[in-house]
């Protein structure tokens, strides 16, 4: 997946490389035509790209890394109760990175607080570690600001 501005989608489509899935409410006009502009799209060819493959860390990608469980009980939470945990605390100097941020429910996070996993003797589930790959469902960017429209394609269909 990936975002496009709105010129390079309609050139894709001029182009026939791409199929529009839905529509923005909002067009752009030529001096000889209006388009109605897309907002998803889906590639017809897999276009393979040619920037390094790396996950971007973002929230949404560690709560996919994490499968919406929450690393010091165990259990898997709507992602309105998910919280990221610095399990090195912030407080102390540690980073936001795959190896120091894990998903946690408010509670564990509460609990836990400004200490270690060892201080608080809450162990992790799993060792906090940067992943090669994720589930379809992966999010190579990480705008809050997605239109609406976007979160089914996003979050989407099991
Ligand atoms: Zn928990």
């Amino acid at each position: 997946m990936k975002v496009v501005d709105w010129r390079k989608a309609l050139i894709l489509w001029f182009q026939d490389k791409v199929e529009i899935l839905e529509f923005h409410t909002v067009f752009a006009r030529s001096p000889s035509e209006t388009f109605r502009l897309p907002s998803v799209l889906r590639l017809k060819r897999y276009i393979r790209s040619t920037h390094n493959n790396k996950i971007r860390f973002c929230r949404e990608n560690v709560y996919l890394r994490d499968d919406y469980s929450c690393q010091y009980c165990g259990n898997e939470f709507e992602r309105k109760e998910l919280t990221l945990d610095h399990i090195f605390p912030a407080s102390k100097g540690g980073g936001k990175s795959w190896t120091n941020v894990v998903t946690a429910c408010r509670k564990c996070n509460q609990k836990k607080g400004n200490r270690t996993p060892e201080q608080a003797r809450m162990p992790l589930k799993k060792p906090a570690l940067e992943p090669e790959w994720l589930p379809q469902k992966e999010i190579s960017f990480c705008d809050q600001e997605s239109p609406p429209v976007w979160l089914n394609y996003l979050f989407g269909h099991d």
